[in-house]
């Protein structure tokens, strides 16, 4: 078992205080497609948006601490998904930006972004493309000493929130990140779709839209190499996300269970319950254990242990889905009314298998890796 040092502990009773006092607002929040105002205030009197940038732009460390992003998103994650999104999207939207944005972008937006004063958002999924990334169809093109972004992203979270995005685009036979601030003439957003668990989200169209050469993240050629990076940094704190929520999707079941009595003696003590209870608290502690690590790993070289990451994604993830659904179902009835913690946390469960790498994506990917490994490289 890997145990977090006291500074860590100390930070995820900072974020659970934090989520615990915004709990009034979680149901609410949770519902909407734009940002909910006192999640946001909350979270920015918090201050904990500083841990998503580094500490010479007003964040929190020399370097963003993939541990602390994951139990920071553990704890907020058990209380509402609006919130555990607002805080990981300020470190996925700008980590490009902070890695290879000019000095001049990075000390006007930056601090912005810890303080929560600018929202961020990372701009890759388009109609037609998810998972095939490098099918992509929106373009930049140089024109004199400015850029030209032409093209649409979709299911873009924080999209109509955000005070930039950081797109993903074609040029020329390779790909760059572009950074966009969101008033620039030609950007323009359609908010949703509606999901079943409802999210700061829509589409983003680009249509012939100028910035100056500076706004292209690194060099040309190199933006997946900047995705890449930030998925290693930040993969690992979505299977922190899982793991909160499968937390307080078990706490439901078992608060309900020892609640209510059924044949003479409580539910908790019934029948296939307490396998049932003891099965979920055994798989989430092997998923948080296995987040830990690899956050903990990530720390000292992301792009390294990425492997171990996705590991944690598709763990965590699968772990959340299979906890919240025996919960639902150890409480009955009660575990369908609209409206409840555990009807709200069973849709909020679904969508991690899906973004940030879809688990079948991951798990393919690791598969050719360990082929590759045990054949010494010939397949
Ligand atoms: C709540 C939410 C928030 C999002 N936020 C953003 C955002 O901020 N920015 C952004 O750019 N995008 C965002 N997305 C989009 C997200 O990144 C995509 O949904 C994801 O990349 C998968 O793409 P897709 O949905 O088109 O699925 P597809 O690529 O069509 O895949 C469908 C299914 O096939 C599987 N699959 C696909 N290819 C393979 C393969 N080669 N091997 C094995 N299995 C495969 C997938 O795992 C999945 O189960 C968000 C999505 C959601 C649901």
């Amino acid at each position: 078992m890997f145990d977090l040092d006291d500074d860590y502990v100390s930070l995820a009773a900072t974020a659970r205080e934090l989520a615990t006092s915004l709990e009034p607002y979680a149901a609410e929040a949770d519902g909407m497609l734009t940002v909910h105002p006192q999640m946001r205030a909350g979270l920015q009197q918090s201050g904990l948006a500083a841990l998503c940038v580094p500490s010479q732009y007003g964040g929190r460390s020399d370097s963003i601490d993939p541990l602390a992003i994951t139990v920071v998103r553990e704890a907020l994650m058990g209380g509402s998904a609006h919130l555990d999104g607002l805080f990981g999207m300020q470190g996925v939207g700008s980590y490009a930006l902070a890695r290879a944005g000019s000095p001049g972008l990075c000390k006007e937006w930056l601090p912005e972004v810890a303080a929560l004063e600018a929202i961020a958002a990372l701009a890759l999924t388009e109609p037609e493309v998810g998972s095939d990334l490098k099918a992509i169809t929106t373009t930049v093109t140089s024109r004199g000493s400015d850029l030209v972004v032409r093209g649409n992203k979709s299911f873009i979270t924080n999209a109509g929130a955000a005070a930039f995005y950081t797109v993903l685009c074609k040029e020329d036979d390779g790909y760059s990140l572009i950074f966009v601030p969101a008033a620039t003439a030609g950007v323009s957003v359609t908010i949703g779709p509606h999901l079943i668990a409802p999210h700061i989200m829509g589409e983003v169209s680009f249509d012939d839209v100028v910035v100056p050469a500076d706004h292209r993240i690194g060099e040309p050629g190199e933006g997946f190499s900047l995705v890449l990076a930030t998925l290693a940094t930040f993969r690992v704190s979505v299977a922190g996300a899982a793991v909160g929520l499968a937390q307080a999707a078990l706490d439901e079941a078992v608060r309900h269970t020892s609640g209510r009595k059924q044949f003479g003696r409580p539910l908790a003590e019934t029948g296939p319950i307490p396998h049932l209870l003891g099965l979920s608290w055994t798989e989430i502690e092997s998923a948080r254990a296995l987040t830990y690590r690899a956050a903990h790993r990530a720390g000292r070289d992301p792009l390294a242990n990425l492997d171990l990451s996705s590991m944690a994604k598709v763990a965590a993830t699968e772990t959340a889905g299979r906890v919240v659904d025996r919960s639902v179902q150890v409480m009955g009835r009660f575990g369908l009314v609209t409206g409840s913690k555990i009807e709200r946390l069973y849709r909020n469960a679904r969508p991690m298998r899906i973004y940030e790498g879809g688990n079948e994506v991951l798990t393919g990917q690791l598969s050719r890796r360990l082929v590759r490994q045990l054949t010494g490289g010939q397949h």
